[in-house]
């Protein structure tokens, strides 16, 4: 771990802030439950807490937002974690250059998603940690609180009920996958967790804080092993190559950061062995990607240096 001190991470920050509060557009918050559409575009916090815990932020840094496919990285460090890289024979880690909730990949590769990070691989993902816990949402719940130590975080329900009204799409996929055998559960159950799962409510601060683990090599908060040195170093790597959806190559381009965003607006982001950042803004551009986001990421590794280049 690089304890090094000399970036004054507030200052940038600031400095951040100024230049997004003049960038022209926004993007359109997500519209495909109206309890997501509602969210006012010009919204902006960013966060960013260091190894030892201590955190800065700007903004809107402690409102808490709809963090929805942000929550893949927790589950799929929860199921490394316990069950190992058994995982691997049963969702792929490589980037799928099509839209999150693609349909058209899972035929020809035998029910196999891409990888963890698009809805077919997270529902994989959210399966098994239903198989190791029981109770996937709550384990995910747990650790969440414990991680940012905020006991406040919690599911808002009135979205996870939209998604279940509009989850069509994410049924399609969890019943073609159960066809291969590839989900264990019935998929009422197993949708029910990952809507809860993605309703989660969690503000900068939170995020950037229960993402340390990965800038930490794999130790939590309290300094206990959640993952290897390795399996942290594999998180990361699938961050990169696909934690963006399919705008994973121009985000490693602009930002060089392992990261993931989801459909709230919120981005996380891994400096290893350094720092972790959140930034939020409902404003999305085409690819589902927080504009302001993207654009506030790329200005922190310009302004600092620190990429994982
Ligand atoms: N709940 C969303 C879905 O599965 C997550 C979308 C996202 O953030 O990518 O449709």
């Amino acid at each position: 771990i690089d304890t090094s001190p000399g970036t004054d991470y507030q200052s940038v920050l600031e400095e951040i802030a100024d230049e997004i509060g003049a960038l022209p557009g926004r993007g359109r918050s997500a519209d495909y439950i109206p309890a997501l559409a509602c969210a006012d575009p010009r919204s902006f916090g960013m966060a960013l807490a260091d190894v030892d815990g201590n955190v800065h932020g700007v903004g809107e840094w402690r409102t808490p937002f709809s963090t929805q496919s942000i929550t893949k990285v927790f589950t799929l460090a929860l199921v490394l974690a316990r069950d190992g890289a058994d995982l691997w024979e049963h969702v792929g880690r490589e980037p799928s250059g099509n839209p999150f909730n693609s349909l058209v990949q899972l035929e020809y590769e035998h029910g196999i998603p891409r990888n963890p990070f698009i809805n077919a691989g997270a529902l994989v993902v959210t399966d098994r940690l239903q198989s190791l816990t029981g109770d996937a949402s709550e384990d995910l719940l747990a650790f969440l609180r414990t991680e940012s130590g905020n006991p406040d975080i919690g599911f808002d329900l009135e979205v996870a009920a939209s998604e279940s009204a509009h989850g069509d799409r994410n049924a399609a996929l969890a019943h073609f996958m159960a066809s291969y055998g590839n989900i264990r559960h019935p998929v009422p159950t197993l949708l029910d967790h990952y809507f809860r799962q993605c309703s989660i409510e969690m503000s900068c601060a939170d995020l950037a804080l229960a993402t340390g683990f990965l800038a930490r090599h794999g130790l939590l908060a309290d300094g206990s092993r959640l993952l290897s040195r390795s399996e942290a170093k594999q998180i990361n790597a699938v961050m990169m190559t696909c934690g963006t959806y399919d705008a994973a190559g121009n985000f490693a381009y602009r930002v060089g950061l392992p990261g993931k965003s989801g459909v709230g607006g919120g981005i996380v982001a891994v400096v290893p062995g350094r720092c972790t950042l959140c930034v939020w803004s409902p404003g999305l551009d085409e690819r589902g990607n927080s504009v302001a986001g993207v654009a506030a990421l790329d200005r922190f590794t310009t302004l600092t240096g620190l990429s994982v280049f």
